[in-house]
């Protein structure tokens, strides 16, 4: 199945998406960057570790190719943390605020929703539901960890 959720896109909107460029930044604005383009997938995040890092309930997550995203300003203001091998996160060294999250076993780098403001978010996804502390009703599919395409189990569970 295709990770993202775009029922009613047309050629045109594809085309639209593809040239738009959406800007970003951390908390204080001392690290900006773009993304170019379309997400690979985008969704919602359930699991202790993206609860922990976010300091929230629930992480809204867009999935991109690592060169769809050009940091304009502030590149050495990025620090970087490897709790695993699995997760590069990148955060602002002056505010400490996130910025995104490069996963080198998936060549995928998510770009935090909620940093990029202006980007039409559309979820398709929930990934380890099973972790939820926020259940959240809206019909999507709900992934017990992630998709089989994604090295999952690919198994769904209820809402
Ligand atoms: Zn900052
Ligand atoms: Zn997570």
């Amino acid at each position: 199945m295709p990770l993202d959720d775009k029922p009613h896109a047309t050629p045109a909107d594809a085309d639209r998406e593809r040239a738009a460029t959406h800007a970003g930044a951390c908390f204080c604005g001392s690290v900006r960057f773009e993304v170019a383009g379309a997400p690979e997938a985008m969704g919602y995040c359930h699991c202790d570790s993206c609860r922990r890092w976010s300091a929230g309930p629930v992480n809204a997550f867009t999935l991109w190719k690592p060169d769809a995203l050009r940091v304009t300003q502030g590149a050495d203001h990025i620090g970087t943390y490897r709790k695993t091998p699995r997760s590069e996160r990148k955060w602002c060294r002056v505010c400490g605020g996130h910025l995104f999250t490069h996963h080198p076993h998936w060549n995928l780098t998510d770009v935090y929703a909620a940093v990029i403001p202006d980007f039409p978010f559309h979820a398709g996804v929930h990934v380890n539901y099973h972790e939820t502390r926020l259940p959240m009703h809206d019909g999507l599919p709900k992934f017990h960890d992630v998709p089989a395409e994604m090295g999952g189990s690919g198994t769904t569970i209820p809402e």
